[in-house]
């Protein structure tokens, strides 16, 4: 069942989202080599406490951490822990907060002072990739409009799309109604309404789409042991323009000249 927000519940769920944003920035801002990912989490933590907010992540389905931190060839779920970040690595940081009893969900990946060349294309088509999906998430087109903007930008960039995770709707809970994948997978999608809020999340490989888990029971990673990059949004679907609720202010400028 699609939830569909009312404007009260947006009273409530954009503030959400604006503090996901904005400790991501922070966190963002707090990568760099030699720092390891379990100070990375603690940082997070504190952000979020400072804001008001608690993980959304922590606790879910059992999870660890208070963020997903996922280096070079992990995906999506990785573990904070004693790695220490290297210069040239690319991490994944994905935050999702509960602040007025919503949640903001919203990723990005950077790199740790500085990367080759392939990985920054990869977080380039990445972000890209993302608007793309974004700019699809109007009234009249369906969620696969929004996949097959991903899928077409990704693939003519020569990378590939991750199948066994999806963007989601999002609210009160972290995963509602409707699944927004990054592929076109052919069966029925719904209709987008306004008053949808969904986490658009294209996760990108610079090879092979396939991916496992490790042993850990969390962390997704490349199968071939390639590059992987991850950006994320929460995003409103409007009568006209989607909003994207997960973007701080100082991020329009950026978008636009993408
Ligand atoms: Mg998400």
């Amino acid at each position: 069942m699609i939830i569909i927000k009312s404007d009260r519940d947006l009273e409530a769920m954009r503030p959400a989202c604006i503090v996901a944003g904005a400790v991501l920035d922070e966190v963002a801002a707090f990568i760099e080599p030699g720092v390891t990912t379990q100070a990375v989490d603690q940082f997070a933590a504190a952000r979020m406490k400072h804001h008001g907010a608690r993980s959304a992540f922590l606790g879910f389905h059992k999870f660890p951490c208070h963020v997903c931190i996922s280096v070079n060839d992990q995906v999506v779920h990785g573990l904070a822990g004693p790695r220490q970040l290297q210069f040239g690595d690319i991490v994944s940081l994905d935050v999702g907060v509960v602040y007025n009893r919503y949640i903001g969900d919203t990723a990005r990946t950077v790199s740790v002072g500085g990367c080759g060349l392939l990985a920054q294309k990869l977080m380039d088509v990445t972000e890209k990739a993302l608007y793309e999906g974004i700019a699809q998430a109007v009234p009249g087109n369906r969620v696969a409009d929004i996949s097959r903007a991903v899928q077409e930008y990704v693939e003519n960039s020569g990378f590939s799309v991750v199948r066994e995770f999806v963007g989601h709707g999002v609210g009160r809970s972290m995963h509602e109604d409707p699944q927004v994948p990054n592929f076109v997978d052919g069966k029925s999608s719904p209709k987008l309404r306004p008053g949808m809020t969904i986490a658009i999340e294209p996760m990108v490989n610079a090879g092979l789409p396939a991916v496992k888990i490790l042993n850990d029971g969390w962390t997704v990673v490349t199968q071939d042991g390639s590059l992987s990059a991850h950006f994320e949004h929460t995003v409103l679907v409007t009568e006209g323009e989607p909003e994207v609720l997960t973007w701080p202010e100082r991020m329009l400028s950026k978008s636009r000249a993408l």
